[in-house]
């Protein structure tokens, strides 16, 4: 699949659900409406749906959300996705997580053929950490990073740089990550969705936690890539990888190789544009994948050349409307 731009798209994240066990601030209302459940496809359709995908020349799938692992039975799809890896179709399967139920699964996603996880975390403190995802519970979250581990994953650890907030602790998560062995990739917030809080008060410059942190660390750009947005560099002091994704302040467009698709099959070509195509209908009309594939193809064959995020006192509306819980981060 080439877009027209010349891009090769060869990766897709599907988010498995739009419902989370957390309402994030940068994320969520409080109170969300989501998908009603009858639009939902099931798991033996996203099956069906993210095989075609493979078929077509997608080589690295990450399940997200909303919170994945909060689907009911989402290990069945796993494990189906994870003979790709078995026939060398698919590179790699990986997942976003908040890891409030890792404990219970991080083993069985080993077992399917995960290899590396990213797992959200904004804060070291349980207190804020309360406030920032107003229903989680930080205990457990390092629960689930501990069994991860023991179940050998690869972790990521992704943290929304927030003004005011957690810009004063990301010294001591980036020593937190490193000491465990895990990466940190540090992201900038967009405007994705109507929040109760307003994003101008929360939106904190990369370029600016770059510079404050290149005071008491020595960065060193590296040509490290993992397939996603984030530009990569070496530690001195910690030996460990920092990523930065900058849809803000460094457009990366040019690069995309992703294309989103929903639970309900909805196909988005850039998370930061409005237009989408239905892929539901045309996998139901038939058993076969044509029709499936030829609205693919038509799709990809639109996908827009980038997002135009902005965040200031005069631009009040998100972006597009949808949360970034419903396209998948
Ligand atoms: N629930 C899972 C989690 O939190 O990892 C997966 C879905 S979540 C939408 C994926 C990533 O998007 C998380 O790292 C989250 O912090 C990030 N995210 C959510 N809303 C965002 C926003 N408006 N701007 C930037 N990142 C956002
Ligand atoms: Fe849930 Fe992830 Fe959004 Fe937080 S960022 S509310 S954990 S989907």
């Amino acid at each position: 699949m080439i877009d027209p731009f010349g891009r090769p798209i060869s990766y897709l994240r599907v988010s498995v659900t739009d419902r989370c066990d957390f309402r994030c601030l940068y994320c969520m209302a409080e109170d969300m409406t989501f998908l009603p459940k009858r639009d939902l496809l099931t798991l033996e359709e996203l099956d069906r749906l993210t095989s075609a995908f493979v078929d077509k020349g997608v080589r690295k799938l990450r399940i997200t959300g909303g919170e994945p692992l909060v689907r009911r039975n989402i290990m069945w799809l796993f494990h189906q996705l994870g003979r790709h890896l078995q026939t060398g179709a698919l590179e790699e399967l990986t997942l976003t997580s908040n890891g409030s139920q890792l404990e219970r699964f991080a083993a069985e996603l080993a077992d399917a053929g995960v290899r590396r996880i990213n797992i959200s975390l904004d804060t070291l403190d349980a207190d804020k950490f309360k406030t920032i995802t107003r229903w989680g519970d930080l205990g457990k979250v390092m629960a689930g990073i501990r069994a991860a581990q023991a179940a050998g994953l690869k972790i990521k650890l992704n943290t929304v740089a927030l003004k005011g907030f957690n810009e004063a602790e990301i010294p001591e998560m980036l020593r937190f990550a490193h000491g465990e062995g895990m990466d940190l990739t540090l992201i900038e917030t967009m405007p994705l969705g109507e929040i109760d809080g307003d994003r101008t008060e929360q939106y904190l410059p990369l370029s600016t936690v770059r510079a404050r942190l290149g005071e008491e660390f020595t960065l060193s750009d590296i040509p490290y890539k993992t397939g996603g947005p984030a530009r990569y560099v070496e530690v001195a002091e910690t030996g460990g990888r920092l990523g930065f994704i900058t849809p803000l302040t460094h457009n990366f467009c040019e690069s995309c190789n992703r294309v989103r698709v929903t639970c309900t099959g909805t196909l988005y070509m850039c998370l930061g544009q409005e237009d989408a195509a239905d892929l539901r209908a045309p996998l139901r009309a038939s058993e076969g994948n044509e029709l499936l594939s030829n609205a693919i193809d038509e799709a990809i064959g639109r996908k827009p050349k980038g997002h135009d995020f902005v965040i200031d006192r005069q631009t009040r509306k998100p972006a597009v409307g949808r949360h970034m819980s419903v396209t998948g981060g």
